[in-house]
């Protein structure tokens, strides 16, 4: 970590600084530069709670840490993901933005199933910008989804919303997904951390590389062990793009898989393929994208929902470059 100091720092602001890393990190090393003070130590958890106290010190400008003393679990991360085979692989969760009746989520399971796919969405719970909008079946929808998986043998992703969910949830779905409305509830990410399960975490709209990242530092801390990132775009209600700048940051920081959400950042179908490519050409290790049967016939998000022939033709194109 690197403390700063500004041009009313003197000897007193150097010892106070001494003082309380002595205190808080006492086997840390402290090295007095020019109008910086560097501190390292292996382990860098107490760092956070050094921080504000230090930046409360007379003289000091602020406090830089780095993202490997931020998040050390993140940048330590292996480049695997035990619930799916990724070796040179580009993996496909797809499926509707919401489990809305049996007939039409089994119908479009089954081809989703024919044309690749590895992964349905699985979506029961919808955490939606008005509260008159349908907010999904809930566990209503258990059922549907047991039947799916009886008939494709497919993987589920289900997002969670809240912590009472999650032990229902471990028996009916295989990866929890965290919306991007709830990157930043933490005691959620705690709790998902706890259950074990394999999660997909998706960035919060607008929110920076760090802040993603730490949310993902929650939920390696609290237990998770097999984690996909998803980005997603930066705004939640209108026409976007993936933001690139954050994938090309996320795998120069960490190994840990990183898939694209190309319908939710493009809010609209002509758009999709584009993300896709452009996803692809950074490296990215998957997709989870919305497709239906009947896109048209949807409750949610339509609008940006590819139908499947129209899938078909992205996997195939994928498949001609890259072994899927
Ligand atoms: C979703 O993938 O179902 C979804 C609601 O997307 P986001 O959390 O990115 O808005
Ligand atoms: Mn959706």
């Amino acid at each position: 970590m690197t403390i700063n100091l500004d041009d009313s720092a003197n000897q007193k602001t150097i010892s106070d600084v001494m003082n309380l890393k002595n205190t808080v990190l006492p086997d840390a090393v402290l090295k007095v530069e020019n109008k910086k003070i560097s501190i390292t130590d292996s382990k860098t958890e107490s760092f956070a709670d050094f921080v504000p106290l230090c930046e409360a010190i007379r003289g000091v400008e602020g406090v830089l840490m780095s993202i490997q003393e931020e998040c050390p679990l993140v940048c330590a991360a292996k480049k695997q993901f035990k619930t799916f085979n990724l070796s040179g692989r580009i993996i496909f969760i797809a499926g509707p933005c919401s489990v809305e009746n049996e007939k039409k989520y089994l119908e479009t399971a089954v081809i989703l199933k024919k044309l690749g796919v590895h992964a349905l969405r699985a979506a029961l719970f919808k955490p939606r910008s008005s509260p008159y909008a349908f907010q999904g079946l809930g566990f209503d929808g258990a059922n549907i989804l047991k039947k799916a998986k009886q008939e494709t043998g497919l993987l589920l992703v289900t997002e969670v919303t809240d912590t009472r969910q999650i032990n229902e949830l471990k028996h009916i779905t295989d990866i929890l997904q965290i919306g991007a409305r709830n990157m930043r509830n933490y005691d959620l990410l705690k709790e998902v951390g706890r259950s074990k399960m394999p999660v997909l975490l998706k960035r919060c709209a607008k929110s920076d590389v760090r802040e993603f990242l730490l949310s993902a530092e929650y939920l390696l801390k609290y237990g998770t062990t097999d984690l996909i990132l998803c980005e997603r775009g930066d705004n939640l209600d209108s026409e976007c793009s993936i933001n690139q700048d954050i994938i090309i940051a996320i795998k120069r920081i960490t190994n840990l898989p990183i898939f694209v959400d190309p319908s939710h950042s493009s809010k609209n179908t002509n758009k999709v393929i584009t993300a896709i490519n452009t996803a692809i050409v950074l490296g990215v290790n998957g997709f989870l994208i919305e497709a239906d049967i009947n896109p048209t016939e949807s409750i949610t998000d339509g609008r940006h929902t590819l139908n499947l022939n129209d899938l078909n033709k992205i996997i195939s194109s994928v498949k001609i470059n890259r072994k899927i």
